[in-house]
């Protein structure tokens, strides 16, 4: 054979397996497709929940292996670890911004007009920090702690009374995300241990929660705690800050209920920031570990990001319909 022929034989063989390869890569297509429009076998498709425009996934294959291994654990491994603003309370309702527990009292009467002003400045000076896409969260970390302190230590010159919180709240307009009360009121019957991991105002967000009736006892709250004289009249905060930023040692600091929930090792953590995904660093024994994100604003810029980083990416999404879906299948 000279060299022309074996040339030829070779390309006339290597077609062929191109055209088996091929074919055989169409079958498996067609029947793929057969099996998608007809029965579901995944646990993600029985769900409509995740037929919404708002759910975003860069790989739901991953999705649906993590929320195997939840229903395979069932209730008694798993455990909530979640953020409170803008994550369990709603972002916005018909395009109005809703408040965060700093807000609440930033807002509220018993802080004057002066006041407002300067806290107002503040959060236009910090908040495009915050959110800033080309910033590292170590590069933000300090200017979270500065706008933290200065803005506490204008709320302490207010001399605000613990008496008239609840009717601050009450005059909100705070708002829990649609579904709350299925999402708290399932993990309590079912004795799944919640933890609330909030840079907000912990003695606002109890407030919230008893007034929305559902402050079971299986939540516990780690938060930025008013600290009162004993006149009831704010005097300070106690303990050491939380921002956005630094939530990544919540678990150490706290090692003691982690370490009595050794055997939750299924993890559902909810958040709304960069800085919420480490929520769950330091915690022992995980088994899975599944990350669903509210993405409330700036969604062009911030997607891609959100997509590397939650499992589940709930864009404009004001409901808790997705994680209620999942509690379902797994309690
Ligand atoms: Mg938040």
């Amino acid at each position: 054979m000279d060299r022309m022929a074996v040339v030829k034989v070779g390309a006339a063989a290597s077609a062929s397996v191109c055209v088996l390869v091929g074919g055989l890569a169409l079958t498996q297509y067609v029947v793929a497709k057969k099996k998608r429009a007809g029965k579901k076998t995944k646990i993600i498709e029985m769900m409509p929940q995740f037929e919404k425009p708002t759910v975003h996934m860069r790989d739901p294959e991953r999705v649906e292996q993590i929320i195997c291994g939840l229903i395979k654990g069932g209730a008694s491994k798993l455990q909530i670890i979640t953020d409170f603003d803008m994550t369990i309370s709603k972002f916005a309702i018909n395009g109005k911004r809703c408040p965060t527990c700093h807000n609440i009292i930033d807002n509220c009467k018993l802080v004057t007009e002066e006041c407002r002003q300067k806290l107002l400045q503040l959060k236009h000076k910090y908040y495009p920090i915050e959110i800033d896409p080309h910033l590292t969260m170590e590069e933000k970390f300090p200017f979270m702690v500065e706008w933290y302190f200065k803005s506490h230590s204008l709320l302490v010159e207010q001399r605000l009374e613990k008496d008239k919180l609840p009717e601050v709240v009450r005059e909100s307009d705070v708002a829990l995300r649609e579904g709350y009360e299925q999402f708290f009121d399932c993990l309590h019957q079912h004795n799944v241990p919640v933890f609330i991991f909030s840079a907000g105002l912990g003695d606002v967000l109890e407030e919230i929660m008893r007034q929305s009736a559902v402050y079971h006892p299986n939540i516990k709250v780690v938060s930025n705690f008013m600290d009162f004289d004993d006149n009831g009249v704010l005097k300070g905060f106690k303990g050491e800050l939380i921002h956005v930023y630094n939530k990544h040692d919540g678990a150490l600091r706290n090692t003691e209920y982690f370490k009595q929930l050794r055997d939750n090792s299924n993890i559902i953590l909810l958040g709304d920031s960069m800085g919420d995904l480490s929520m769950a660093d330091g915690v022992p024994n995980v088994e899975n570990l599944l990350k669903i994100g509210f993405l409330n604003d700036k969604v062009e810029e911030r997607l891609d990001k959100y997509l590397d980083s939650y499992d589940i990416v709930l864009v404009k999404d004001e409901t808790l319909e997705v994680p209620n879906a999942i509690l379902q299948k797994v309690l």
